[in-house]
């Protein structure tokens, strides 16, 4: 089972409710996501790790067999190609590597070269196999080492825990597409609810099942609670604001190895996801 945990921001508990989760289950698979800033792995701590590197491929134009007739720079949906005098250039930060350029050149004068994007981390913590994405600074998109995690993270374990980005654009879409049921952390605020309806709303178009996890919770907030019936989305857990919590994770550890309450919080909200999925 892929389970997708998902937060409208950062700061919210995604990765404490990702790393806990993965955990608490005797047979898991931890993937992050959240190529930009993976750190999941300071809390799980693999060790036998190995790194991949991720490659694009980028378009190279040889200026010998150009003809300057532009038909790469307007087919490219991207903007990545301009013409600066009488030959195309490409910005490879934008270029999806989608390698149309090169299949049209009616000239053969596009070959496309590896760009390095960033690396796939795999490694051990106890019985959870631990996948991290890692991006390159400076690259803008973050879909490529999503993509290479994803597929590094593919295997027989009972659960795939999948520590998304947080907000709702693409690299989330991507990190969703194939998750069977997705976690949706927040927290008992107005911002937190605002951001959380946004990826509520993410979710319920790419027709994914969800719930809810509140995290920090001190007492309900009234209008997550009423948009939570009012959408049927159950609310799975909610996790009390405490001061070990707050200290467990401060010091890089997991709380659900720590404190058996945590951990059985944990295994309930697994049995809670297992039930709703199978519904
Ligand atoms: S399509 Fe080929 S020949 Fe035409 S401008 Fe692009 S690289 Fe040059
Ligand atoms: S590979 Fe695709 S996105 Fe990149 S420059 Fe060529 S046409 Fe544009």
């Amino acid at each position: 089972m892929r389970v997708a945990v998902l937060s409208g921001k950062g700061g919210t508990g995604k990765t404490f409710v990702s790393v806990n989760l993965a955990a608490a289950t005797r047979n898991a698979v931890y993937i992050d996501c959240d190529v930009e800033e993976p750190n999941g792995r300071l809390f799980l701590k693999p060790t036998h790790t190995n790194e991949s590197p991720v490659y694009t491929l980028i378009p190279e134009f040889d200026a010998a067999k150009c003809t300057g007739c532009r038909k790469c720079v307007e087919f490219c949906r991207y903007n990545a190609l301009v013409f600066v005098r009488e030959k195309p250039m490409v910005f490879s930060e934008v270029c999806h590597s989608c390698g149309g350029c090169a299949l049209l050149c009616p000239k053969d004068a596009v070959s496309e070269k590896p760009h390095s994007v960033g690396a796939v981390e795999e490694g051990t913590a106890g019985s959870v196999r631990v996948v991290t994405g890692i991006m390159n600074t400076g690259e803008v998109s973050a879909v490529p080492v999503i993509k290479a995690a994803l597929r590094a993270g593919a295997g027989v374990e009972e659960l795939t825990v999948i520590d998304c980005p947080p907000g709702s654009g693409c690299p989330v879409m991507e990190s969703v597409m194939n998750a069977d049921y997705c976690i949706l952390v927040t927290e008992p605020t107005a911002f937190g609810f605002h951001n959380f309806q946004m990826v509520h709303k993410l979710v319920t178009l790419l027709g994914k099942p969800c719930g809810v996890v509140v995290n920090k919770t001190e007492e309900a907030y009234a209008p997550l609670e009423e948009f939570c019936a009012a959408h049927r989305t159950p609310i799975l857990l909610r996790i009390p604001y405490r001061e070990n919590l707050a200290k467990l994770g401060a010091a890089g550890q997991i709380a659900a190895e720590q404190d058996e309450e945590t951990a059985s919080l944990f295994r309930d909200l697994l049995t809670a996801v297992q039930k709703e999925a199978a519904r």
